[in-house]
């Protein structure tokens, strides 16, 4: 590993140093071998890979830390709050030369961990690492993972459970909870701490003409890049809150998360979200009320000469950025999947169309568009209820295509129509082996979800294609993890 230890630079008022606290009879849980030869693992940290990932083996080049944050927690102010379970304990190059956070989760208790355990269980970092895994593939900013590792120590939540760690990758482990720690109980620190920011993850915006006002577009608008591109595969964070967003636009925290299946645009996947507040529908306006918060934290940052008011205006016109950015890339998006030309004035309406018909039908959305794509109108025509919807729809949709070139928008759905997502029931038979020592389902996950584009005959199972039949019961996800 070629270290780049920069989170040791900042003031040690924002973390804490503490050794990993390693699991009773740590083993092998799965290791994504071609990640960490991009992050530059030599041949004998990949052979130790299991004491990496299970926090008996650190660096003197990084001390592992906890770092201090504080959050908007559905909706509410938290307070402080931090690696609770967490530690950073590496910060490296990648081939790109890009700066990537290991951060092993599971590790134990930290100053910040207030009423828990310090843990976390094979179910959810199994979760964790094949949806992280997944993302990346299908072209989504999101963490990823090295590896997990199990163990035989006992864990409690609603049940008895297994205790595991994961090794987190990330290019940034900077949440927009950090500004609102720092904000609100070290605000001598936001200055340095924001110049950083910028330093090590904006560097551009230290060029503009008013840098702060750079980075908070920027951040606004990799948010919105993001949420839309979560919007087009389907995918339900979970739990949005201020803590769980970094400030690169990268997919982070996500527990309770869900791939939609069944179009259900208001379909709760997080038990624990007993408003609704995180559904799939509602990411786009949450992703704007927490940068919102995320904003007040950039008052004091005035600079010198610059009016009072003028500033808080400035700052909110950043904000400005948020809606636009979305809408053009989900615009786009929508547009690719449904092969349809995004020069066309009718095309977004007909995409709106289809999606429409998928709500009230209640189809699978990811098999529908792969039906859309195969030009399957028939076996779709089939699954409504209201065939005059479709067959209306369908006139709409093959007029728009007519006279475009097909070939091109065909090939560029083809790139942008996963086959395969993280199915809830996919996840859970997987994890239900793992429970009994059993890593084959994660391992023949991994590589399915590796080229989710491609169809896979040798390596798919019939039920990954389609969501459960309606009469099985939904695996439930909470915040338990
Ligand atoms: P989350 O919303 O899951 O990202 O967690 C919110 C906060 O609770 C974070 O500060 C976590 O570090 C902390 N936390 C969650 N689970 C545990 C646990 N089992 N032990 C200690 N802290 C935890
Ligand atoms: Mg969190």
């Amino acid at each position: 590993m070629l270290f780049n230890s920069r989170y040791l630079t900042l003031n040690p008022k924002l973390y804490h140093q503490q050794m990993p606290l390693p699991l009773v009879g740590a083993k092998a849980g799965h290791f994504n071998q071609a990640l960490a030869e991009e992050l530059q693992w030599t041949a004998e940290e990949q052979a130790d890979w299991v004491e990496i990932c299970s926090g008996q083996k650190t660096f003197a080049e990084f001390p592992p830390l906890a770092m201090v944050y504080a959050g908007h927690q559905f909706g509410q102010w938290a307070g402080q709050l931090g690696d609770g379970r967490g530690l950073l304990i590496a910060q490296i190059l990648d081939q790109k030369k890009q700066t990537i956070d290991l951060h092993l989760k599971g590790a134990g208790q930290t100053p910040y961990s207030r009423m828990g355990d310090g843990r976390a269980v094979l179910r959810s970092v199994i979760r964790e690492y094949l949806a992280g895994h997944a993302l990346n593939a299908l072209g989504i900013p999101s963490s990823n993972a090295v590896g997990f590792t199990s163990s035989t120590q006992g864990v409690q939540r609603e049940k008895l459970e297994l205790g595991a760690m994961l090794l987190r990758t990330s290019d940034c482990h900077i949440r927009l909870g950090h500004f609102e720690w720092i904000n609100q109980y070290q605000s001598d620190l936001l200055a340095d701490f924001t110049q950083k920011c910028m330093e090590w993850h904006y560097p551009e915006c230290l060029l503009a003409e008013q840098p702060i006002l750079a980075f908070a577009t920027q951040v606004i608008q990799r948010t919105a890049v993001m949420i839309a591109k979560w919007q087009l595969v389907g995918f339900a964070h979970g739990v949005m809150n201020t803590d769980n967003l970094n400030i690169t636009g990268s997919t982070l925290d996500f527990g309770p998360y869900g791939f939609m299946e069944r179009f259900r645009p208001n379909w709760i996947n997080n038990h624990s979200d007993y408003q609704g507040r995180y559904t799939y529908q509602q990411q786009p306006s949450i992703g704007h009320w927490n940068l919102w918060m995320w904003l007040n934290n950039l008052i004091p940052l005035r600079p010198e000469n610059y009016d009072k008011e003028q500033w808080k205006e400035d700052l909110t016109a950043c904000l400005s950025h948020y809606e636009p950015t979305f809408l053009e890339h989900y615009r786009l998006g929508l547009c690719q999947k449904m092969g349809l030309p995004d020069f066309h004035k009718d095309s977004f309406d007909c995409g709106m169309l289809f999606l429409r018909i998928l709500q009230s039908e209640q189809l699978d959305y990811t098999q529908s568009f792969i039906r859309l794509q195969n030009q399957d109108y028939q076996l779709l025509l089939d699954d409504c209820l209201d065939r005059r919807q479709f067959e209306s729809f369908l006139q709409q949709y093959k007029q728009i295509r007519a006279n475009q070139d097909t070939a091109e928008l065909d090939a560029t759905m083809q790139q942008t129509n996963p086959v395969y997502i993280l199915r809830n029931h996919m996840a859970q038979k997987a994890i239900e082996l793992a429970e009994r020592n059993d890593f084959s389902e994660v391992e023949r996950l991994f590589n399915l979800l590796s080229q989710p584009f491609e169809r896979n005959v040798a390596l798919e199972k019939t039920e990954d294609l389609a969501p459960l039949p309606n009469d099985v019961p939904e695996v439930m996800v909470s915040c338990s993890s």
